[in-house]
C-alpha cells in the first residue's frame, strides 16, 4: 500500500532525479522493490540501520549489485549521506563476475577506476 509518506518520498525523489539526472540517489526502503529504478541506491532494512545496499550496475549490464553493511560480515560497505539524497560508498565496488566493473560512488556520482 502506498502511504502518503512513501508517496511524498517518491515525489521528492522524482524531482531530485530531474535536477541530478546523472547521479544515483539514495532511497531508504523496508524491502527491495520488484522494480528497480536505474538511478537509485536502495538502503534496505528497517530503521536507520540498513543491512543491504542495492543498485543497478552503472555499466549498463543490468546486474543488481548487492552490498553488505552488517558489521559482522566481510566484505562490508559503509556509506555517507549527503544533501539531496546523494550518497558515497566505501570501499569501491569491484565485481568479480560478469562485467568486472570497478568504480566508486562519490556523492551519487560514479567514478570509474
Ligand atoms: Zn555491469
Amino acid at each position: 500500500m502506498l502511504t502518503l509518506r512513501t508517496w511524498m518520498q517518491e515525489l521528492r525523489l522524482r524531482l531530485l532525479h530531474l535536477f541530478f539526472d546523472t547521479r544515483y540517489l539514495a532511497h531508504r526502503v523496508g524491502d527491495l522493490p520488484e522494480q528497480i529504478h536505474e538511478r537509485r541506491i536502495y538502503l534496505v532494512g528497517e530503521s536507520e540501520a540498513p543491512w543491504l545496499i542495492a543498485f543497478q550496475c552503472p555499466c549498463g549490464c543490468g546486474s543488481l549489485i548487492q552490498l553488505n553493511t552488517l558489521k559482522e560480515a566481510k566484505p562490508r560497505w559503509t556509506y555517507e549521506y549527503h544533501r539531496f539524497e546523494h550518497i558515497s560508498l566505501d570501499p569501491s565496488v569491484w565485481r568479480k563476475v560478469g562485467c568486472k566493473s570497478h568504480f566508486w560512488i562519490r556523492k551519487g556520482k560514479v567514478v570509474w577506476c
